[in-house]
């Protein structure tokens, strides 16, 4: 029988292209949507001849830009999904969205259509900046979209940028003032960084310095009313989104969708998806344990120390660095929040990966 799966899927359409974004997404004014939907439900298909039935914990739309898709295309997909898989009430469906590109009216049809958590890309309360970062919304329609999923009654959640060319702590400040002002119950918060290829890495920005970076990363947890539970993650206990939490935790998940990652399991054995949707190969026991304790290091709650993860940890570092890292009552190795300012060193220190299978 085959175990859960959650479900990631890509949507690769935007409007343009932010200045800022190497995510797989392309600016498309008219894509077709058709073709869009039948080549989602073929990979549905692809992958219920793979495992079979399963239940389905969560679905996250992801893109670029999903709530371009006009509702029936989601309301398509959706029904394939129910028809091939277990998908029952308790299933989380998100959706992202950008200011915009969904109105009020739309916003209903998906809520009708299945969706019951909207991620909302905001990323500034700030018009210049919004601008800089060549978004095209203003603050005032991310407030506007983000008062709608309330009005809705679905959960919601909001994305931001922080530690742009000029960016203080007292902007950090501003902008966690600002969210708690709205009382948002779940944020996520990224430190804007330079990606290759895009309009940003070719320009001479004058970025703020690293120490001022881990200042302002500093200034989030003391400002926000929302507790961290992942190192760019803000929730209200009880409301963060269990998609992530799940894919970090190292429960397997599809990817449908070209650009998609995927971990699926089959007879015990891990496979990665190779990002055109389809294709698989088998992976080393000792690399997804590794990959798992790099995602669920991230977290607040840690990673589950079982069989498979105690094969590459390196117990010694553990016992002699608590300050760092500890054990959890819940049988979890989890870093402190010393550690957590020193993640990528921990978590080299904790693995040794020549042990394992
Ligand atoms: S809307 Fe999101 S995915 Fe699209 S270009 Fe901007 S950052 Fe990238």
């Amino acid at each position: 029988m085959t175990v859960p799966h959650n479900i990631y899927i890509h949507v690769p359409y935007c409007i343009s292209k932010c200045n800022y974004c190497a995510f797989f997404s392309r600016a498309c004014a008219a894509p077709d949507w058709d073709a869009y939907a039948n080549k989602t439900i073929n990979e549905i298909d692809h992958w219920t001849n793979i495992l079979g039935r399963f239940d389905v914990p969560t679905i996250f739309f992801g893109g670029g830009t999903p709530s371009l898709m006009p509702v029936k295309v989601f309301e398509k997909i959706i029904q394939k999904l129910c028809q091939n898989f277990n998908v029952d009430t308790n299933c989380e469906i998100t959706l992202e969205s950008n200011p915009g590109t969904i109105d009020n009216d739309k916003l209903n049809a998906f809520t009708n259509a299945g969706v019951n958590r909207l991620s909302v890309g905001v990323q500034s309360f700030d018009d210049k900046k919004l601008s800089f970062l060549g978004r095209r919304h203003s603050a005032r329609d991310a407030i506007n979209l983000l008062a709608a999923a309330e009005r809705c009654g679905i959960r919601y959640s909001a994305d931001f940028i922080y530690g742009l060319p000029g960016d203080d702590v007292s902007d950090i400040i501003k902008l966690c003032n600002e969210i708690n002002n709205i009382a948002l119950k779940h944020c996520s918060m990224y430190e804007l960084t330079l990606e290759p290829g895009t309009p940003f890495a070719k320009k001479n920005l004058d970025m703020p310095s690293n120490e001022k970076m881990a200042d302002m990363y500093m200034a989030i947890e003391k400002t926000l009313n929302l507790p961290r539970y992942e190192v760019s993650n803000y929730a209200v206990t009880g409301s963060e989104c269990k998609h992530n939490l799940n894919v970090w935790d190292g429960e397997p998940y599809i990817g449908i969708g070209r650009g998609a990652a995927g971990r699926v399991l089959i007879n015990n054995v891990w496979y990665e998806q190779l990002g055109d949707g389809v294709q698989f190969e088998k992976m080393r026991n000792a690399t997804r344990a590794t990959e798992r304790v790099i995602t669920g290091m991230r977290t607040v709650r840690g990673v589950y120390l079982d069989t498979m993860v105690k094969k590459i940890i390196n117990m010694d570092y553990i016992y002699k660095n608590p300050e760092l890292v500890h054990i959890t009552d819940s049988g979890r190795i989890a870093a402190t929040k010393r550690g957590m300012l020193v993640l990528d060193d921990v978590v080299l220190n904790i693995t040794r990966t020549e042990n394992a299978t």
